[in-house]
């Protein structure tokens, strides 16, 4: 087991800086999920998939040559279009693909591989079209790759035990992720505006949205499954506690339409975002479609609170918690085992400050 100077030096000299970028890989999806992030909105309109192979070769050829390490790959439904990950794969050497699972990716692809849940089977269909856990279970049961993520919601919160047990039953990594509505949710949940595929069942009375009750229970109902033994829950008690505070992650953001100047993914010439045609992104973050003010997505979160850690390491027990949160951050999203580890480990050994804060990438927003 790695201590915390072992840690951060095998996490220096193998991974950072981590210089990441994201791709939406296809438009093409083989679900309906309500209010989903990628279809709820005009984002993805107007791309046609690239699918010229020796294109996209040189498409992540340039990728790496700019300097790119770690990869963001969504979609709509990337297993759809595996091609291209195989190929990103190529020239980058770390990553996370974000699926729902229900199409096994090749072994081939060396990332992280984190599979959607939205509840027990009777919700899945009621919000995504279709129950899937069997399959996705059945695809990705003993994949050294997969965590699985469940995306709470105001109607399925008394399901975090169940989704729970049901991971740890089969060997399954499991993390949180929250509902964040778009700008076109919020319309079609005021006014009925935008009804499609997408935007069937929601009501202004009953919808996807966490209250502040909501988000207080769903993180008590996490810290008790974090007690239990026998899961793998990635996730600890500062996060819960922080991603769960009903005042949001961006306060300087808030009402429709405002962005904030605090997320650790808004895109900068180096952290870009493409689009499924290869061409760049304009949009604010990887997730446009999204109201800042009630963003809680995880991996845009923990890029978040990771930021944060790192602007405050010089605060007392800064640099342990730094430390915690990236050994976490590897839990999640580092298909590497030598950096896996019992979260417990990390062991409060003080590191020189120079070794954490003037570090490039640290010292700046790392996703
Ligand atoms: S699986 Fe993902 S991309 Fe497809 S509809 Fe559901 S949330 Fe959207
Ligand atoms: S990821 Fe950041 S910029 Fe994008 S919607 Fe969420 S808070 Fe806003």
């Amino acid at each position: 087991m790695l201590n915390d100077i072992e840690f951060w030096k095998l996490l220096r000299k193998e991974l950072l800086p981590l210089r990441p970028s994201q791709y939406d890989i296809t438009s093409i999806c083989n679900l309906t999920c309500e209010g989903c992030l990628f279809f709820s909105g005009d984002d993805y309109l107007g791309h046609k998939d690239a699918k010229d192979l020796k294109v996209i070769e040189a498409f992540f050829t340039g990728e790496s040559a700019r300097g790119v390490r770690y990869g963001y790959f969504g979609g709509a439904e990337p297993s759809l279009a595996e091609k291209k990950l195989v190929i990103a794969n190529k020239h980058i050497p770390y990553g996370v693909v974000f699926t729902n699972g229900i199409k096994r990716l090749s072994a081939e692809i060396d990332y992280r591989v984190h599979v959607s849940l939205w509840g027990n089977p009777e919700r899945s269909r009621e919000l995504r079209g279709a129950d899937i856990m069997t399959k996705q279970i059945k695809n990705y049961r003993g994949d050294h790759r997969a965590v699985f993520v469940f995306t709470l919601t105001a109607r399925n919160l008394d399901d975090i035990p169940y989704i729970a047990q049901t991971c740890a039953d089969n060997d399954l990594a499991l993390t949180f992720n929250h509902y964040s509505p778009t700008t076109k949710y919020m319309d079609f949940i005021g006014s009925g505006a935008g009804a499609d595929q997408y935007h069937i069942t929601s009501t202004a009375t009953d919808n996807l949205i966490l209250s502040d009750d909501d988000l207080r229970l769903a993180r008590d109902s996490i810290a008790l499954v974090l007690q239990q033994s026998g899961q793998r829950v990635l996730y600890d008690n500062d996060f819960n506690n922080l991603v769960h505070d009903p005042a949001g992650l961006y306060p300087d953001a808030q009402g429709a339409g405002a962005i904030t100047r605090d997320c650790g993914v808004l895109l900068t010439s180096s952290l870009r975002h493409y689009n499924t045609d290869l061409s760049q992104s304009t949009g604010k973050c990887c997730t446009p479609n999204i109201e800042c003010s009630g963003c809680r997505l995880y991996a845009q979160s923990f890029a978040s609170v990771l930021a944060r850690a790192t602007r405050d390491m010089r605060h007392p027990g800064g640099q342990q918690r730094l430390i915690r949160l990236w050994r976490l951050w590897c839990e999640l999203f580092l298909n590497d085992d030598r950096l896996r580890m019992d979260l417990s480990s990390s062991d409060g050994v003080n590191l020189p400050l120079t070794s954490i804060a003037e570090h490039p990438c640290v010292s700046h927003q790392f996703v």
